[in-house]
């Protein structure tokens, strides 16, 4: 008889055959090819299958999604509507999302390798959230009336951009867009999605489910595609009025110069990170830190731009944590990323297993030691699997030890005190995240403070709320996704003056 494991994952598989994959652009209202109908392969990390041939779009398509995008925003079919209107399709788009949870979460999955667990508990639900989430906020926004002289009334409004490009990463394909497309959408913009070229699928499915819910012609648009062809041509665009990135540093600086080269466009960054997670001498609950510690790196296969990459361990509780490291990691051996059990799935393509196998390499010839894994995994012939692993040794000078990875691979550094914990973790271009695990509360307090980067967990690791800001200081962007705050990325203040007679 066959377990009920070993049933769902055969039901997975399953459906995975008979999936109706969209695969063509999503412009004003309607799939449609690249102009000069080029397709590009999707291809599956599972087993190195090609799953779908996605239309490529270039500079032409996103010419005429811009111009889609743009007509839509001045005729006002949605930025003219009343706030509680838009609320309600952006509702009825999240009903939407949750409805095809499963089918999302699977392409998902057969996209860029992730467990379909995760998928099923953490992607699909966080995307149906978040256009929820801000779908509410919208008609709970107020402007504010300025304390002018008595003869004036001035008025402080909030205005959409117009045009939003938006460009994501492959590592939570649905959740970076939502974090970005929910709140552009919700105060009135029109919006192009350029989707990363290793997982544009739920992004042209999510465009569907879009015009399904009411979303009008031409105000959601995706474009898949190449980075330095469609992602160039919409950071460049005259007419874009912001362009929103979520992906590494070195791409994120070049929005930069797409906007001094164009006109000025706004820009928000969200980008790499090498957090460091500390776990000082002071911290009791040792167990709670290494199992945190274990998830903030092989989560995702350590494909998380928040990953705790850098473990900095007080000398008096290095060993026990990374003993206790060393039996967790065992538990996120790679496996089938579509059987309901995997805790670890395949990396985003063979590309980036090679960069990550480099990396690992490289820490071995500047004299760290692997503890754990180090090598490739076969869960399934023909994917992109490395073994979780874990450098001790590891100083901060180290290659392992300044650039992100963007894979299962820990760097453990070991201090002796709060002082040298502290110059440790924030001796990085990076400031995404960080973490400190102490039961002192006057240490976790004297430390958060002085940790230079923009979501700081204190005895924990990863929490995570749509009511609170996420983004880094330093090389690891320029602004913030989630929460109220990220409504500042998406309007323009107007400040309107009224002489009384
Ligand atoms: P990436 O190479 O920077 O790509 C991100 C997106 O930019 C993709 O859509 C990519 O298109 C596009 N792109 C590439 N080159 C471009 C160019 N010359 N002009 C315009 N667009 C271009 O990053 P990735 O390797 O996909 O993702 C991993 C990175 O994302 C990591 O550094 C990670 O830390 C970061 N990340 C940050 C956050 C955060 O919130 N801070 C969240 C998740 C991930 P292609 O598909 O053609 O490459
Ligand atoms: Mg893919």
């Amino acid at each position: 008889m066959s377990s009920p494991s070993a049933d769902a994952f055969a039901q997975w598989r399953q459906r995975a055959e008979s999936l109706n994959i969209r695969s063509q652009a999503f412009i004003d209202g309607r799939f449609t090819d690249a102009l000069d109908g080029r397709r590009f392969d999707c291809v599956s990390p599972i087993d190195g299958r090609v799953i779908a041939q996605v239309a490529e779009g270039g500079a032409a398509d996103i010419d005429r999604a811009v111009a889609a995008a743009r007509r839509a925003f001045e005729d006002r079919r949605w930025a003219g509507l009343a706030p509680a209107r838009r609320k309600a399709v952006l509702l009825a788009f999240a009903d939407q999302v949750a409805r095809h949870a499963e089918e999302l979460a699977l392409l998902e999955s057969l996209d860029m390798g992730k467990p379909i667990s995760d998928a099923l508990s953490v992607d699909s639900p966080a995307t149906a959230r978040c256009l929820r989430w801000y779908g509410e906020a919208v008609d709970k926004l107020y402007g504010e009336i300025a304390p002018t002289a008595d003869d004036t009334i001035a008025t402080i409004t909030r205005e959409p951009l117009g045009v939003v490009g938006v460009v994501v990463p492959w590592n939570f394909p649905m959740i970076m867009a939502a974090w970005k497309i929910a709140p552009a959408l919700a105060a009135g913009n029109s919006v192009v999605l350029k989707p990363a070229e290793q997982s544009p699928l739920t992004a042209l499915r999510l465009a569907e489910l879009a015009a399904e819910a009411g979303i009008p012609a031409g105000v959601f648009n995706v474009v898949p595609g190449f980075g330095p062809v469609a992602g160039q041509a919409l950071g460049l665009h005259p007419d874009v009025d912001g362009a929103f990135f979520t992906g590494s540093t070195e791409v994120g600086k070049l929005f930069l110069h797409y906007s001094s080269q164009s006109n000025m466009k706004r820009i928000g960054l969200e980008c790499g990170g090498k957090s460091a997670h500390i776990v000082m001498d002071r911290c009791q609950d040792l167990e709670a830190a290494a199992s945190a510690a274990a998830g903030a790196i092989f989560f995702n296969q350590g494909e998380m731009c928040t990953a705790g990459s850098r473990l900095v361990l007080h000398k008096a509780v290095k060993d026990q944590v990374l003993e206790r490291l060393v039996a967790l990691a065992a538990g996120y051996s790679p496996g089938h990323p579509l059987h309901p059990a995997t805790t670890m799935g395949a990396l985003v393509d063979h590309r980036h297993a090679e960069r990550v196998l480099g990396y690992v390499d490289k820490g071995r010839a500047e004299g760290a030691r692997v503890v754990c894994g180090g090598e490739r995994a076969e869960p399934v012939p023909g994917g992109a699997y490395v073994q979780p692993t874990i450098f001790d040794q590891v100083t901060p000078k180290m290659t392992i030890a300044r650039e992100e990875i963007f894979g299962p691979v820990l760097a453990v550094l070991t201090v002796d005190s709060e002082e040298e914990a502290i110059a440790v973790a924030n001796d990085s271009d990076y400031g995404l995240a960080a973490a400190v695990w102490s039961d002192d509360v006057s240490q976790l307090h004297r430390m958060t403070r002085r940790l230079r980067a923009g979501v700081v967990y204190a005895n924990c690791y990863d929490a995570d709320d749509l009511t609170v800001p996420f983004g880094g200081f330093k090389q690891s962007g320029i602004g913030r996704d989630k929460s109220l705050h990220a409504f500042d990325k998406y309007t323009e203040l107007k400040s309107t003056w009224l002489r009384l007679r």
